[in-house]
């Protein structure tokens, strides 16, 4: 499960270049900065590769192994 922490985030889009799955676009909601935070929109080609909450400068990223699968 991918969680990306709205407070943390600064929109930088890092995220959404660097995941070689595509799995972020960025999202049409603004938060309270005015920044589009991203939204992982195809969360189900997320391979877990952690490289999205690696270079986020802000730590806002959280990627999780689905352990139970439901
Ligand atoms: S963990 Fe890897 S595949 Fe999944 S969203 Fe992050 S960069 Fe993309
Ligand atoms: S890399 Fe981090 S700070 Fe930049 S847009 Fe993605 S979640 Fe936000």
């Amino acid at each position: 499960m991918i969680t990306v922490n709205e407070n943390l985030c600064k929109g930088c889009n890092l995220c959404t270049e660097f995941c070689p799955q595509k799995v972020y676009k960025e999202s049409k909601k603004l938060d309270k900065k005015g920044i589009h935070v991203p939204a992982p929109v195809d969360e189900e080609k997320c391979k877990k590769c952690g490289l999205c909450a690696l270079m986020c400068p802000d730590q806002a990223i959280k990627v999780e192994e689905d352990e139970d699968e439901e």
